[in-house]
C-alpha cells in the first residue's frame, strides 16, 4: 500500500508543495516547527530509513534538498536553513528542513505552529518562487 507521502507526490492528497523534479518532492510540513518548515522525499521509493537508500537515490535527495534550501533560505527570514531527518511517524524517507533563527527553532517537541490555509499558500508561494530562479 502506499505512503501517505507518496500519495502526497503523486497529487492524490493535497499539499503545499515547494518544489518538484522528475524524482523528489518538497512541501511544507503540516505541523511547522516554524513558518518554511519543509519536508523533501523521492517520489517513486518509499523505503523508510534514508541510510537504506541506494546511493543514486540518497545522493539525488540530498542535491535537491540543498536547493530547495537554497530557496528557503531566500524567502523565509532566518540565519540558515537546519536540516533532520528522524522518520519516527511516516515511514517514507523524509528530509527536514528548518529555518533557524537560533537552535532552539529546531525542537521536535515544542508545539507547532497553527497556521492559516492562507499563510500556509503565501509561503509555499514564495519558497516556490525562489526556487523557480535557481
Ligand atoms: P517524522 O516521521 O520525521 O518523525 O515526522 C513526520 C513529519 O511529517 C511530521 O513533522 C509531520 O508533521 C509531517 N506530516 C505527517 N503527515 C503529514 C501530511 O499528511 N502532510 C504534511 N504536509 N505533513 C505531514
Amino acid at each position: 500500500m502506499a505512503t501517505i507521502f507518496t500519495k502526497i507526490a503523486h497529487g492524490e492528497i493535497p499539499s503545499y508543495k515547494v518544489a518538484e523534479s522528475e524524482e523528489f518532492y518538497a512541501f511544507l510540513d503540516i505541523n511547522p516547527m516554524v513558518e518554511g518548515h519543509t519536508l523533501v522525499i523521492p517520489k517513486n521509493v518509499e523505503n523508510d530509513y534514508i541510510f537504506n537508500l541506494d546511493d543514486r537515490t540518497y545522493l539525488g535527495l540530498c542535491a535537491f534538498a540543498k536547493k530547495v534550501a537554497v530557496a528557503i533560505k531566500a524567502a523565509v527570514p532566518c540565519k540558515r536553513v537546519g536540516v533532520a531527518v528522524l522518520g519516527m511517524e511516516v515511514p517514507h524517507t523524509h528530509i527536514h528542513l528548518v529555518p533557524l533563527q537560533s537552535e532552539q527553532d529546531l525542537d521536535f517537541r515544542k508545539e507547532k505552529l497553527q497556521l492559516s490555509q492562507e499563510r500556509f499558500r503565501q509561503i509555499a508561494d514564495s519558497i516556490r518562487s525562489e526556487y523557480e530562479k535557481l
